[in-house]
């Protein structure tokens, strides 16, 4: 049966190169079929079986064909002319009640399918992907439908790779601390710094993380990452408290990370070894969508803030960090985006937007932030807003926090702190 729905599928793409329309092929495989016949027998398992593979035949269209591979596992390939509909319209057909014996029968599939472009011509890689779309779904819980075409898989390869690489330079101490100064506008003192991460990659050089952390995003290499970046910032504290320098130092965290236990517990642990450090300590809370669950945000701040720790809403006025965020969480600084910063000077909706924020950030008593500072004029435009705090190339780049006792002996030279 197989072997006739791979010879046809070569013969049809042979044919491919004149055609314009495009193929799909499916791999459709019954979701917990073995708890079905364990339950009610391999004879109303196979019986199911026979009804969908008759079913399928009849909703195919007269270009189509189809294979019933080994167990519960089929193969399809259908013209989908540009529909993508149609594969909504397959799992409805896979999921409609089967009668036996009088008895009802309902089931779901995990489907994977693999779209036939006209580049696209090897019928192994076509079924390759399709299986491996569908063993995809199948791991996550099956009941839907995964289109992957050679790039999905690409992506999938280089992103599985890329957190391995990250995990590792993580353990290996390859991720390094880069800072970067936060003057007070008023007198251009020193009032704080902002670690960033770098990885010091072995053959690439030092990679910016926005090349690495999204590709993080809701793993494990996630939640190693805070840990590893708050280990370094105390390190840091520690450095700038006996040097005489009592400024404090923001550390970036996503919502994930923030409400993560192991996390909290690192904090309660700092907080409890040194006392001393832990109030220069700021979490910079970074824009994201899982502020869905914001009574869960709002208890691990709560906790965050009983600790001495500072907390400050990044990104402010960009994607999710939303006036309702502000109003309901209990924070100390607020940090308007570069983004509203970049043309201060030339657009007037921006400042009026920077001029809102100051005022709302005021009435809730926050201190205001204004990131990416870049040229004289930006800083004094800012401080006229009521901006209290800057940040950016104008004032210092970041750099490595192995650096940070020379810079501070070079600032001290200017300025008295
Ligand atoms: P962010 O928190 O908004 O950090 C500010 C970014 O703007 C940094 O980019 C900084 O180098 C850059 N920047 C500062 N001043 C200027 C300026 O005057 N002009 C311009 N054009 N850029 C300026 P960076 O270091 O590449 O970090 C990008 C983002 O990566 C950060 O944005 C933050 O969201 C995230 N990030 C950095 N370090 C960490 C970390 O340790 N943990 C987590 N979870 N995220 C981090
Ligand atoms: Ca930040
Ligand atoms: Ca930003």
């Amino acid at each position: 049966m197989f072997a006739h729905f791979y010879n046809m599928l070569t013969e049809v793409l042979g044919r491919k190169n004149q055609s314009s329309s495009m193929l799909a092929v499916c791999c459709i495989d019954i979701d917990r079929f073995s708890v079905l016949v364990r339950d009610c027998g391999s004879r109303t398992g196979d019986r199911i079986l026979q009804e969908l593979e008759q079913r399928l035949c009849r909703w195919l269209g007269p270009k189509d064909f189809m294979a019933h591979n080994t167990g519960d596992q089929f193969y399809l390939c259908i013209d989908v002319q540009h529909q993508m509909a149609i594969f909504r319209q397959l799992q409805e057909q896979i999921e409609l009640p089967f009668r036996i014996d009088d008895h009802l029968y309902s089931l779901t599939a995990s489907i994977g399918i693999s779209l036939i472009t006209p580049q696209h011509q090897s019928p192994d890689r076509a079924i390759r992907n399709a299986l491996h779309a569908c063993i995809t779904v199948k791991n996550s819980g099956g009941g839907k439908f995964e289109i992957f075409d050679d790039e999905g898989l690409q992506i999938q390869h280089h992103k599985s790779a890329l957190v391995d690489d990250v995990t590792t330079a993580i353990t290996s101490n390859q991720l390094q601390l880069f800072i970067q100064p936060k003057v007070k506008l008023y007198d251009r003192t020193l009032v704080g710094f902002e670690a960033l991460i770098r990885w010091q990659h072995p053959v690439k050089g030092i990679v910016a993380p926005i090349n690495f952390l999204p590709h993080i995003v809701n793993t494990n290499a996630e939640i190693l990452l805070g840990h590893y970046v708050l280990d370094r910032a105390i390190e840091v504290l520690k450095t700038l408290f006996t040097s005489g320098c009592k400024v404090g130092l923001s550390i970036n965290i996503s919502p994930r990370q923030l409400t993560d236990a192991w996390f909290k517990r690192q904090v309660e642990q700092y907080a409890k070894q040194y006392p001393e450090l832990i109030h220069l300590l700021c979490l910079e809370i970074l824009e994201s969508d899982s502020f869905d669950n914001l009574p869960l945000i709002q208890d691990s701040l709560k906790a965050y803030q009983a600790y001495g720790v500072t907390l400050s809403l990044d990104d402010f006025g960009t994607g999710f960090a939303s006036i309702n965020h502000l109003m309901k969480l209990p924070l100390n600084e607020v940090k308007i985006d570069r983004d509203f910063i970049k043309d201060i000077d030339t657009n007037d909706l921006h400042r009026i937007v920077v001029r809102h924020i100051v005022e709302l950030s005021s009435v809730l008593k926050l201190t205001i932030v204004a990131e990416g500072v870049e040229t004289e004029a930006e800083a004094i435009t800012v401080a006229k807003l009521g901006v209290q705090v800057a940040q950016g190339y104008y004032f210092a780049r970041p750099f490595s926090s192995t650096k940070l006792l020379s810079w501070l002996s070079d600032y001290r030279k200017v300025c008295t702190i």
